[in-house]
């Protein structure tokens, strides 16, 4: 019994997807890390009933809920969620305060959502012991973006936030939601660059719904439960039975893209970096021509870190902006963030914000005992 516990805090990382890019709703293969920056969550009992306050130190506001709803689109949705998420599955999550401080970028591309949804989860699991599963706290998560905000994102986020180990990729089957560790600690002499490329990634809904209704038309087509189920061996008989281009592109890059991320664990496992940027960049072209969600900004992000002797780069996220990955020769980093910015101002794109990262562990949980 941890009635002793007054307040408990969640902490959860931000991720970066290292490659399989819109894989995740074609029941495929997705390979991220966790970041080094993480959101924090500090839970108490609030007061009255069953009142919910939340409080953000990066916008510098709080909110006091009577009730929770869904349907509203507001940044306290992502945590109150959770709650509502906790309460729907039959957990008594009473009075609560939650205050929030986070150094996830807000809508960069690494998952700031679901690094406030995790630390939430945690919070609430250790401070009132629900002693949920992995899996639980990552549903739970999820639920907060799914079923609460309404917003129909697949499930690497929350469980590369919450499942990550450092100096490790997370291979994740979105079919199954089974993960595998996957060694990923870089020698000394590769960094891995992240770009912001400055273009705000837009989830832009028309977009994305658009390619995943094309998706599931050409599934249809092909008499597969999702184009998951088709091999990169059987890729060009698949095509050829696909009489609308725009399907043979989106097809053709969902396949690759799902034997890329295989390829790259298999390279990994065998600590061939060199393969691994081989595949990033071959993702990014894919991306780029057959999945059409690149954009000026980041095309030549990676054409720069390519010229600058990186071993691959892509852009990283749902697509149209957000960041680049680059795994580059450490000693280069310099002089390729000074040519990417010299580049950037050419062609008249913003500053290009450039940082470093490695594979940091996912989401713990402490409780404070006052
Ligand atoms: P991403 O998850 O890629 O960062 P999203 O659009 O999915 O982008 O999530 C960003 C949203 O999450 C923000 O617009 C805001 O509503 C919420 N959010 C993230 N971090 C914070 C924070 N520190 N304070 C308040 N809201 C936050
Ligand atoms: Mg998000």
């Amino acid at each position: 019994m941890t009635s002793m516990t007054s307040e408990a805090v969640g902490v959860s990382p931000g991720r970066v997807n290292l490659i399989g890019e819109h894989t995740d709703y074609n029941d495929g293969y997705v390979l991220p890390i966790a970041l080094d920056k993480t959101a924090r969550i500090s839970a108490s009992r609030g007061g009255e009933g069953d009142v919910v306050t939340i409080s953000s130190a990066q916008l510098g506001t709080s909110v006091v809920l009577d009730v929770l709803e869904p349907g509203e689109r507001a940044w306290w949705g992502y945590i109150a969620g959770v709650v509502w998420a906790l309460r729907d599955a039959g957990h008594p999550i009473g009075a609560i305060d939650l205050a929030l401080d986070s150094d996830v970028p807000l809508g960069g591309g690494l998952s700031s959502s679901a690094a406030i949804e995790c630390a939430t989860a945690l919070a609430l699991d250790q401070l009132a012991s629900l002693d949920l599963t992995p899996e639980q706290l990552a549903s739970v998560s999820q639920a907060a973006e799914n079923r609460f905000l309404g917003i129909p994102t697949g499930p690497m986020d929350q469980r590369a936030s919450l499942w990550c180990e450092a100096e490790h990729a997370l291979l994740l089957d979105c079919r199954t939601l089974t993960a595998r560790q996957i060694p990923f600690a870089l020698p000394t002499d590769l960094t891995l660059a992240l770009v912001d490329t400055r273009s705000p990634h837009v989830l832009a809904d028309g977009h994305y719904a658009r390619r995943r209704a094309s998706c599931e038309a050409a599934a249809a087509v092909l008499g597969v439960t999702a184009l998951r189920d088709v091999t990169i061996d059987e890729l060009p008989a698949a095509l050829a039975r696909l009489s609308d281009e725009e399907h043979v592109r989106r097809v053709r890059h969902v396949v690759t893209e799902n034997a890329r991320v295989l390829a790259t664990v298999a390279a990994l496992e065998a600590n061939d970096w060199a393969a691994v940027g081989e595949l990033l960049t071959a993702s990014h072209a894919s991306m780029r021509d057959d999945y059409e969600i690149t954009v000026p900004t980041v095309d030549l992000a990676v054409e720069v870190a390519v010229a600058s002797g990186a071993l691959g780069a892509r852009m990283t996220g749902g697509g149209f902006g957000g960041t680049v990955i680059a795994l580059l020769p450490t000693r280069e980093l310099q002089a390729f963030t000074t040519a990417l910015t010299q580049a950037y101002a050419r062609h008249g794109f913003d500053t290009p914000q450039v940082t470093t990262t490695r594979a940091c562990a996912g989401g713990i949980a402490l409780s404070l005992r006052r």
